[in-house]
């Protein structure tokens, strides 16, 4: 079993980047597929109007997104109350409509 870690692997973002599927919903984006770390699904749901509020973002800038692994399998060493195994990282969402 991997042990819950709080922390940011070489090259886990990217695979986030380029493994996991969007989908754009009425209030902002959500995003899951397979954590690069415990390979459990994970989903993160990002609203669009936190994101963007007071962030000066141009249509087709990249929105950064903090994804943190939300899986609900067990994995030892994790506080009470707290699903993942605690890896996460930052990627770049881009929306076609920012506004
Ligand atoms: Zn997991
Ligand atoms: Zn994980």
């Amino acid at each position: 079993m991997i042990e819950y870690c709080e922390e940011s692997p070489d090259g886990w973002a990217r695979r986030v980047t380029e493994s996991w599927s969007i989908e754009e919903t009425p209030t902002g984006v959500r995003i899951w597929g397979d954590c690069p770390t415990c390979w459990h699904r994970s989903t993160t749901q990002v609203d669009k109007t936190v994101g963007v509020k007071g962030s000066g973002r141009a249509a087709g800038d990249p929105l950064p997104v903090a994804v943190i692994c939300d899986c609900t399998e067990p994995h030892s060493g994790r506080p009470d109350g707290v699903n993942g195994c605690g890896r996460g990282g930052y990627i770049d969402v881009f929306l076609e409509d920012p506004r």
